[in-house]
C-alpha cells in the first residue's frame, strides 16, 4: 500500500524535501502555517536575500533544479570591505576562477521550489494549516485551519518536521524530553539585527560593485549588503542589542541619524529611507539550535532549522538544510523507505557536521565584523588566495566549507581550524608579502596531515 508522507512546514527546506520524495515517487502532504507565498505579498524585513553555495547547489541539483536556479541568482566574487578609514578593498573568495558564492532571494528561491513541486503532481499542500503538536504514539498531529480555526488530526505513515527554528513538533519532542532522552539548548547572541534597503539606481542601475558582498567591519558591529536582482541591496545592521551603540540606545530620530552618519557615512548617502526603514522593521535576534535526538519512533524526524537552526554569519543555514535533503535522499536510497533505520543513520552522520557548522557560524561573526579589518588577517587572506592560485590541492577553511561539497562540515572545520593557527601565526610575524614564502607555508601546511 502507498505510503503516506507528511512534511510540515513550506520553507526552503521542506519544499525542497517534498519535491525530492515526490520525483522518488512518494504521495506527500505539506503543511504550512503561513498563506501560500504566492498569492500574497512576502513580509518584508526577514532576511530577503540569502548566500547559496555549492553544498545547497548540491540538493538544487539532486532535485534537477541547477538551470532553473541561473536566472535567480547574482554571483559575489569577494567581499568588499569599507573601513572606517582609508579605500575599500575587494578580498576574493577563493584563489580560483570557479568558486564563488551567490546572493538569491528567499521568496524567489521558495516560489521556484514550490512550483516544481506542485508540478510533479504528487504534493497536496495545505496552506494556512499549522501543525499545533505531534501524537508520537499514534503517528498523527493536530493541525488548525487559520481561516475557518477549525483544529482537526491528521494521521500519516511517516512525519518530516521541515518547521524552522521554532519548530511545533520539535516542542512536542521538548514536551517530553524525559521519555526520549530530549536535549535542547538555545543559545542566544547579544547581536541582533535588522534588514535596511539601498534602492536602485536610475534604470535599476546597482549602487555598489554588484558582484560582491559588501562589509563595513566597525569592531563589535557591521553591516553587509547583498546584490538584488532589481538592482537594490538588502542591508543587514548586525547590532548588540544592548549597549551603546545598540539597538535599545537607538530610539529617537537624532540618535538614528547620528549614529548611520557617524559610523557609515558613505553608505547613508545611498540609503535615503534609512530612518523610515530602521522604524518600520523589525530587530530580531540571532540564536543556536541544538537538540538530539532528532528522531523519535522511525515516524518523525526533524530536518533544517528545525533540528539545527544557526547564526548567519558563515552562510550556510539553508546550505545545510538543502545538504540534509541530499544526505536524507542518499540513505533512501541505501535502506529503501525503513524508515526507522533511514532516521537513526540520519542522525548519527549529521549531527556532528550540524555542530561543527552552527560552531564555525558563531566564530565567524568575529571573522567579518573585527578580522576583516585587521592587517594581520587580511595578509593571511593574501597567503590564502595565492596558495590557492598556485597550488591546487590547497583549500582554505572558508574554500572548505563553502565550496567543498565532497567534505563533511566538520572535517571542514577540523582542517581548516589548524590551517587557520599557522596562517595567522605566519602573517603575524610575515607582516607583510614582501616576506611571504609560500613553499615553506604550504610545507607547514603539509606537515598538519
Ligand atoms: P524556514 O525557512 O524557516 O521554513 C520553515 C517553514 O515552516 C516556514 O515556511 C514556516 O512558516 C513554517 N512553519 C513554522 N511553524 C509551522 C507550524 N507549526 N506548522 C506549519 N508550518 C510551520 N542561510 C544560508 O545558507 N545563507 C545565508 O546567507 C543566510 N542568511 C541568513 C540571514 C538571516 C538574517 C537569517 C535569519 C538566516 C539566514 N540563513 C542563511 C539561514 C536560512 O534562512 C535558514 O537556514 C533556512 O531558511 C532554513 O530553512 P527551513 O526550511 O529549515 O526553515
Amino acid at each position: 500500500m502507498q505510503q503516506k508522507v507528511v512534511v510540515v512546514g513550506a520553507g526552503l527546506c521542506g519544499t525542497l524535501l517534498a519535491l525530492r520524495l515526490a520525483q522518488r515517487g512518494f504521495q506527500v502532504e505539506v503543511y504550512e502555517r503561513r498563506a501560500d507565498m504566492r498569492k500574497t505579498n512576502m513580509s518584508a524585513g526577514r532576511s530577503i536575500n540569502l548566500a547559496l553555495s555549492d553544498r545547497g547547489m548540491r540538493g538544487l541539483r539532486l532535485a534537477g533544479l541547477e538551470s532553473d536556479i541561473l536566472p535567480l541568482i547574482i554571483p559575489m566574487l569577494g567581499r568588499k570591505i569599507y573601513p572606517r578609514e582609508g579605500n575599500a578593498q575587494f578580498m576574493p573568495y577563493s584563489g580560483r576562477d570557479d568558486e564563488w558564492i551567490n546572493s538569491v532571494s528567499r521568496g524567489g528561491l521558495n516560489v521556484l521550489l514550490l512550483d516544481k513541486a506542485e508540478g510533479t503532481g504528487k504534493i497536496a499542500f495545505y496552506f494556512e494549516t499549522e501543525c499545533l503538536d505531534v501524537d508520537f504514539a499514534h503517528k498523527s498531529m493536530r493541525v488548525r485551519s487559520a481561516q475557518t480555526k477549525e483544529v482537526r488530526v491528521v494521521d500519516a505513515d511517516v512525519f518530516f518536521g521541515t518547521d524552522g527554528a521554532g519548530s511545533a513538533i520539535r516542542q512536542t519532542m521538548l514536551s517530553e524530553s524525559a521519555r526520549l532522552r530530549f536535549n535542547f539548548s538555545l543559545q542566544y547572541l547579544t547581536t541582533g539585527y535588522k534588514e535596511l534597503e539601498i534602492p536602485a539606481g536610475q534604470g535599476r542601475t546597482f549602487q555598489l560593485d554588484k558582484n560582491a558582498l559588501h562589509i563595513w567591519p566597525r569592531h563589535g558591529f557591521m553591516i553587509i549588503a547583498l546584490p538584488n536582482l532589481d538592482g537594490s541591496f538588502t542591508v543587514t545592521l548586525f547590532l548588540q542589542i544592548a549597549g551603546n551603540p545598540g539597538f535599545e540606545s537607538l530610539r529617537s530620530d537624532t540618535e538614528i541619524r547620528h549614529f548611520f552618519t557617524e559610523y557609515f557615512p558613505d553608505l547613508t548617502e545611498l540609503m535615503p529611507d534609512v530612518l523610515a526603514d530602521f522604524r518600520a522593521n523589525p530587530t530580531s535576534s540571532l540564536g543556536t539550535v541544538k537538540c538530539y535526538p532528532w528522531q523519535v519512533n522511525g515516524t518523525f524526524l526533524l530536518l533544517g532549522d528545525a533540528a539545527h537552526a544557526i547564526v548567519p554569519f558563515y552562510g550556510q543555514g539553508m546550505n545545510a538544510s538543502f545538504e540534509d535533503v541530499v544526505v536524507l535522499d542518499g540513505l533512501i536510497d541505501k535502506f529503501g523507505p525503513a524508515w526507522a533505520k533511514v532516521f537513526d543513520e540520519f542522525q548519527t552522520v549529521r549531527k556532528v557536521d550540524a555542530d561543527a557548522i552552527a560552531d564555525l557560524a558563531v566564530e565567524n561573526e568575529n571573522e567579518m565584523r573585527d578580522a576583516t579589518a585587521d592587517p594581520v588577517f587580511q595578509l593571511k587572506r593574501k597567503i590564502e588566495l595565492q596558495l590557492e592560485q598556485n597550488y591546487p590541492d590547497y583549500f582554505s577553511k572558508y574554500s572548505l566549507v563553502t565550496f567543498r561539497e565532497d567534505i563533511t562540515y566538520h572535517d571542514a572545520m577540523v582542517k581548516g581550524r589548524k590551517q587557520d593557527d599557522i596562517l595567522m601565526a605566519y602573517a603575524r610575524a610575515a607582516q607583510s608579502m614582501e616576506n611571504v614564502d609560500l613553499k615553506d607555508v604550504l610545507q607547514r601546511l603539509k606537515a598538519l596531515q
